[in-house]
């Protein structure tokens, strides 16, 4: 058939159902129900939209009345600003005093109660078995899936496992009482749908495999009994992050059951690689000759997709615009139908224009009716679910089971989709488009192009995160290891005035994880190079300081070219050296290009002479220029990122520099250097001095020639740097300047409102990632009594799943200490723990060598005890139970340590109050601690954390640099030029 006739048939068909639903309403539309009137409010009002979103989200946790009403005035405002859509449904406003409140918190919560009831078929088992009859009786097959709290711990993954087995049984004994619906003779009447990530709860693409295996391994007991119990099973698609495993998980498990026909996925058409994926899987599935089965959507996770992509730098995975993803849908639907005897086809669209073109291209190509239905989501849409059923004999409900309180995520998500601007069930029962516009052909209107990245261009982009769902990118580690391992074990010398310089008294490199393997043995300085390096760095001063700023931000540039080509190279170095795990090294290279690029741009900036207090008759031009020779003095932790940040600073506003990296990362250091030798840095420039920092670590600082410092380690070694750059050595022409970035007790406050979902991860991942070896890293954690059990049990189970073992290998989410000092220090600590609070948890260890420590958790420490008070660098957490939130606030502030914070609540009022008393360099609310990006989180604490000066912000270079203002009286004999 001619395609636009098949166009015109799609149109007169859609025009048909149109016309025989045209007198009705879904419920959600209603305006005669408390859920149609408060949808009605959002549609006409976005504020009210984002806090009521805001309130369900919240609202599963708030225990007591009081603790709603609180809510309620600080989403909604007090009882007389309170829109009338919530007012009247507790018939009363201006009530929020006790007795009023607990009528107004009971009211309200028995309406949200009621909206989420409209989208979830039921709570328990004994409310499904009528409601799952009474549909068969309205003519309806279902789908089944159940709701849950995300799946972070094992034991939460058993838990779903074991509620779908009893599910299925269930159903399995209810299946005699429905009757068999017309066209749907041939499948199962019970029909389950699975989110394979619940299965796992290390389901991670850095290690596909491993996730891969995991899921599968549960999910194969469940599709044993569903083969047995012969039903349905589709597996879910999430969001894209588990594309990849998902795809594979399937393959893997049809190609196990190849007999059974009824194993299904679900593709999602709004993803851009959606068509490509469809290909692939038919192309396997004819290949191995085993039928497939495709839930067809266009996709739930539009604003996540979206928004996640932009923070990350990647690619927006996600069709940006709406039509287009109507286009892809009708496309793949066409190659599925065209595929019939291989893919059956499930259309899961309310859309009536996308459910036409199936109808039409299905009649056109003459697929029997066995191999295509149509599935609609509970809840939604019920004129089309009933215009569908009287036209194609055969739909299926999508049903959400479970309790209302986890499930309102669930809700969230379908509220927010039939609130969005384009959606299509907005556009038809809502905004009354016309009929004419609903079923244009989208292929017409798609390809405009994307404007969600348009308002992300600005000049400073940090480098994207690295985006393992590519198997390029996952496969680009091991074979970087083993190139990293075959280069090891070399003599790394010092490099001076532009030659390398080698000394007899080395330092063996270690891999924590396997300390017998030494990475380079790198030499070490004496108070002979120390002298030499200085005099290079300051007979190269001069010159460096007079080269045009733009050259030197354009060595800057070069070596974050240089970097980038051997970014795997770089962080396979750093998972060897250090013991970082993939992510967590290349997320530090990734960092070092920032620090480059955007310290480069930040130079440009400043380098242009700023005209000051201008008047009249009078020039007032202020200069910036390096002040000498600085020293860089790098910790082992951040070995690239924080090294390269502070030797980019100090010479690209002109100083001159020695660069001592630590002693245990001393190869990385060099590969640091090299890579501004190869960008062309002049002889003199930077000179490398790896060493002791108990032998030359004085020497350096007191050096009279030497004009700044740069350091960034403990409190300890900052201090008696400061201490000793104080005075004046004979000879000494300046005062030195210290730039110091110190430790930290970081302390997260968990609010007795928090999502627990989001809190526990996050805090485990600030806490536990790299070992727990980060300034920023979670040391205490905060919990508000309400919350504390609840809280502690999750993460505990959590931390469960954390395992340990040596960083090159992606399954291990923790790897040995840095060095043999830490460990004996950490394990100090723990007996030092046991002590003063009660063991929580206690990891097992890998046998063998390697620097190995447990991952540790603490119940029962209060403010005074030194796990509450003193920096431990390692993978240690202390859990301290608060009363409300004011004493929260103050444990967090009674430390003398102010670097990182931070706060997970839902309460807006306790959100500003701690961005304005919760005194720490960096804090952050609602996320992780850790991971500062460079130009949106300025880096640096203040208190004992350090002297205050932000790396990765816009006055950082402003402390590398001395101004001089030039004042020029312009006026000559009365005249003076005219002011600009
Ligand atoms: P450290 O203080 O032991 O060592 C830091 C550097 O100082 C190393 O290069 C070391 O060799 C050198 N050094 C040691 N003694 C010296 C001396 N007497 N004079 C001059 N230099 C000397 O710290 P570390 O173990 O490498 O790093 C961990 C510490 O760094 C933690 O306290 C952590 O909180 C802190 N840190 C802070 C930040 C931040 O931005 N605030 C970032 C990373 C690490």
């Amino acid at each position: 058939m001619a395609e636009n006739d098949l166009n015109r048939r799609i149109i007169e068909r859609g025009s048909a159902l149109f016309a025989a639903i045209a007198d009705e309403k879904p419920a959600l539309f209603n305006s005669a129900t408390w859920t149609g009137r408060v949808m009605e409010w959002c549609l006409g009002n976005t504020g009210f939209k984002t806090s009521l979103l805001r309130f369900v989200d919240v609202f599963p946790v708030l225990t007591s009345h009081a603790q709603i009403t609180d809510h309620i005035r600080q989403y909604f405002g007090d009882g007389q600003e309170l829109p009338p859509v919530l007012a009247r449904g507790a018939r009363m406003a201006g009530m929020l005093g006790s007795v009023g409140g607990a009528l107004l918190a009971r009211a309200i919560s028995a309406n949200i109660r009621e909206m989420a009831r409209q989208f979830i078929l039921a709570e328990r088992p004994d409310e499904l078995s009528d409601r799952l009859a009474a549909l068969n009786r309205a003519g309806f097959a279902v789908a089944l899936d159940v709701l849950g709290e995300a799946t972070l711990s094992h034991a939460e993954a058993e838990q779903y496992l074991t509620t779908y087995l009893q599910l299925l049984e269930l159903l399995s004994a209810e299946q005699s009482r429905w009757t068999t619906l017309p066209g749907l003779e041939e499948a199962p009447p019970v029909h389950l749908a699975v989110k394979p990530t619940a299965f796992f709860p290390l389901a991670n693409p850095m290690d596909f495999e491993g996730s891969v295996s995991g899921i599968l391994a549960p999910l194969r007991i469940l599709a044993q009994q569903v083969v047995r119990a012969g039903a349905f099973l589709c597996i879910d698609m999430e969001s894209h992050r588990f594309k990849g495993i998902t795809l594979e998980v399937y393959r893997r498990l049809r190609a196990e059951f190849r007999d059974y026909p009824h194993i299904g996925i679900a593709l999602q058409a709004y993803l851009r690689d959606s068509e490509d994926d469809l290909a692939g899987l038919l192309a396997w599935a004819e290949e191995q000759r085993t039928p497939i089965a495709v839930r067809l959507v266009k996709g739930a996770y539009w604003d996540y997709e979206t928004v996640r992509a932009q923070q990350l730098g990647w690619p927006v995975p996600v069709r940006t615009v709406k039509a287009d993803s109507d286009a892809a849908f009708e496309r793949m639907a066409a190659v599925i139908l065209k595929h019939h005897p291989i893919c059956h086809l499930a259309c899961a669209s309310h859309n009536i224009r996308s459910i036409a073109a199936v109808l039409e291209t299905a009649r056109s190509l003459r697929v029997p009716e066995s191999r295509y239905e149509f599935q609609m989501l509970y809840g939604m849409a019920e004129p089309v679910r009933r215009g569908i059923r009287a036209e194609a004999g055969r739909v299926r409900l999508y049903c959400p089971y479970g309790e209302l309180v986890p499930g309102m995520g669930y809700l969230v998500r379908r509220l927010l989709e039939n609130t969005a601007n384009e959606s299509f069930l907005r556009l038809t029962f809502k905004d009354q488009a016309d009929v004419a516009r609903l079923l244009h052909d989208p292929a017409e209107h798609a390809g405009q192009p994307a404007s969600v990245m348009e308002a992300f261009a600005e000049e400073f982009r940090n480098e994207p995160a690295v985006d393992f769902t590519r198997s390029e990118v996952r496969e680009a580690f091991p074979a970087a290891i083993a190139t990293a391992r075959s280069r090891s074990g070399q003599i790394v010398p010092l490099f001076i005035n532009g030659r390398d310089v080698a000394t007899t008294d080395r330092l063996a490199s270690r891999n924590p994880n396997r300390p017998s393997e030494i990475l380079g043995q790198v030499c070490q300085a004496g108070s002979a190079e120390v002298e030499q390096a200085v005099a290079a760095a300051a007979a190269a001063f001069p010159a460096w300081r007079a080269a045009p700023a733009a050259e030197r931000a354009g060595c800057l540039r070069r070596v974050a070219a240089l970097v980038r080509e051997q970014i795997y190279e770089q962080a396979a170095l750093q998972v060897l050296e250090i013991g970082k795990q993939w992510d967590q090294a290349h997320a530090d290279v990734a960092e070092a290009i920032d620090f480059l690029e955007y310290y480069a741009a930040e130079m440009c900036r400043l380098a242009v002479p700023c005209a000051v207090g201008v008047v009249p008759g009078e020039e007032n031009r202020l200069y910036r220029e390096g002040r000498g020779v600085a020293v860089v003095i790098a910790p082992w932790n951040f070995p690239l990122a924080i090294a390269c940040g502070m030797v980019s600073a100090a010479l690209v506003t002109g100083n001159t520099v020695l660069f001592k990296p630590s002693g245990l990362t001393g190869v990385i250091g060099r590969r640091l250097v090299e890579l501004f030798t190869a960008a062309g840095i002049p002889d003199g420039v930077l000179n490398f001095v790896p060493g002791r920092g108990s032998e030359i670590g004085d020497l350096l600082v007191d050096h009279p020639a030497v004009a700044l410092i740069a350091f960034t380690g403990s409190l300890e070694v900052g201090q008696r740097i400061v201490r000793r750059a104080a005075p004046l050595h004979p000879g000494q022409r300046q005062f030195k300047r210290v730039i110091a970035e110190l430790g930290g007790k970081n302390a997260v406050i968990i609010d007795d409102d928090a999502d627990l979902d989001e809190a526990v991860p996050q805090v485990l991942a600030s806490a536990f990632g790299f070992q727990g070896q980060k300034c920023s890293a979670c040391s205490r954690v905060i919990v508000l009594e309400a919350i504390h059990d609840r809280f502690v049990e999750r993460l505990v189970e959590t931390a469960r799943t954390w395992r340990l073992g040596p960083a090159e290998s992606p399954a291990h989410a923790m790897g040995a200490v840095a060095d043999e000092a830490a460990q004996r220090k950490i394990l100090e600590y723990l007996a030092v723990g046991r002590e003063e609070g009660r063991l929580l948890y206690e990891s097992p260890v890998p046998e063998g060598e390697g620097y190995w420590v447990p991952l540790a958790i603490f119940g029962g420490i209060r403010p005074e005890h030194r796990l509450a008070r003193e920096e431990i660098f390692g993978p240690v957490l202390a859990v301290l139970r608060a009363a409300d939130f004011d004493q929260a606030l103050a444990w967090a502030n009674a430390v003398p340590f102010a670097l990182t914070g931070g706060l997970f609540s839902r309460s807006p009022e306790h959100i500003a109050r701690a961005g304005r008393e919760f005194r720490v360099g960096n804090l952050y609310l609602n996320r992780a601690i850790t991971g500062a990006m460079v130009g949106r989180q300025p880096f640096g604490g203040a208190g004992l954390s350090g002297l205050g000066t932000k790396a990765g912000g816009p006055e950082y270079l402003a402390h590398f640099m001395d101004q001089r203002v030039v004042t020029e009286n312009t006026m000559r004999r009365g005249f003076a030029p005219a002011v600009s």
